[in-house]
């Protein structure tokens, strides 16, 4: 199996052919360095992304706080990670880095602040 992809691992953005061969490894052409075969790789086994999303905050100068997974998950759970995500409300004061889901849905991935709100 061929395919084309774009590296998103940094801005430049190559434009990747990945190939799949009879002996299960994999060919990959256009990268400009060697972060490229190793997301294009996972992309067709694994495929994985960080979910930058928000959650309600009560107590702080805004209503909902930003917040990430701290790894990757697996892209067949964002929806049902979403779904979890979305149900969650905290109260202020909270910090960068503070974890607001421990374990998402089993991953053993926590969703983590991106930002400091204090209490208001
Ligand atoms: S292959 Fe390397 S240079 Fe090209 S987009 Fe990926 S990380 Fe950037």
């Amino acid at each position: 199996m061929k395919k084309e992809m774009t590296c998103i691992v940094c801005p430049i953005g190559c434009q990747m052919t990945v190939e799949e061969k009879a002996d299960g490894t994999y060919d990959v052409t256009g990268n400009t360095c060697k972060r490229g075969p190793k997301y294009a790789v996972a992309e067709m086994t694994n495929p994985t992304r960080v979910i930058p999303t928000t959650v309600v905050i009560r107590n702080a100068m805004l209503p909902r706080l930003p917040v990430k997974t701290a790894e990757p998950i697996p892209k067949g759970k964002i929806f049902e990670a979403m779904e979890a995500i979305n149900k969650v409300s905290i109260d202020a004061p909270v910090k960068t880095g503070d974890v607001v889901i421990k374990d998402l849905l089993g991953l053993g991935i926590d969703v983590v602040s991106t930002r400091t709100m204090d209490k208001c």
